[in-house]
């Protein structure tokens, strides 16, 4: 077994929505981010990718590449997993906080929970998605952007 953790932010922009966990959620600001900005699913990345020790999300999907202008990031997260798989891994639970004042995302979490599942081939029931506020205080508090917080539980899969 082994673990990793990632943690992510992107900052707001004008906008009129936002994605997170592969959920559009509307609001009245976007993420500025080279791709579309999913904090929730680069932190899970990072975790995944720090868990593997194959570095983290810069390494493989640079920002600087014209490839992953605007790209969904389900897509990095597939690739991601792929990428472990070939290592002989598969996912054993992974558990995510998300860090914002707005918008309010309970009727979204299922869904994410539901899509990433999918992505990591693994049961929802293996799949934890908080989020919190921090009661205005700091960076997200003052609504310029989120954070998110990942861990991830992977094991080798049986021989044969
Ligand atoms: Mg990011």
């Amino acid at each position: 077994m082994r673990i990793g953790q990632g943690y992510d932010v992107h900052r707001f922009a004008e906008g009129d929505c936002l994605v997170l966990g592969g959920v559009s959620i509307p609001f009245h600001k976007t993420f500025l981010a080279h791709s579309d900005g999913d904090v929730l699913l680069h932190a899970l990345c990072d975790a995944l990718l720090g868990a593997c020790g194959l570095g983290d999300i810069g390494r493989h999907f640079p920002d600087t590449d014209a490839k992953y202008y605007k790209v969904d990031s389900r897509n990095l997260l597939r690739h991601v997993m792929t990428l472990l798989q070939q290592q002989g891994y598969r996912v054993t639970n992974a558990d995510m906080t998300i860090v914002a004042q707005a918008p309010k995302l309970a009727p979204y979490i299922e869904q994410m929970q539901q899509n990433i599942a999918h992505d990591l081939q693994v049961d929802v029931s293996q799949i934890n998605v908080k989020a919190t506020t921090t009661e205005g205080l700091g960076f997200a508090g003052r609504q310029e952007g989120v954070a998110a917080y990942a861990i991830v539980l992977i094991d080798k899969c049986e021989e044969g």
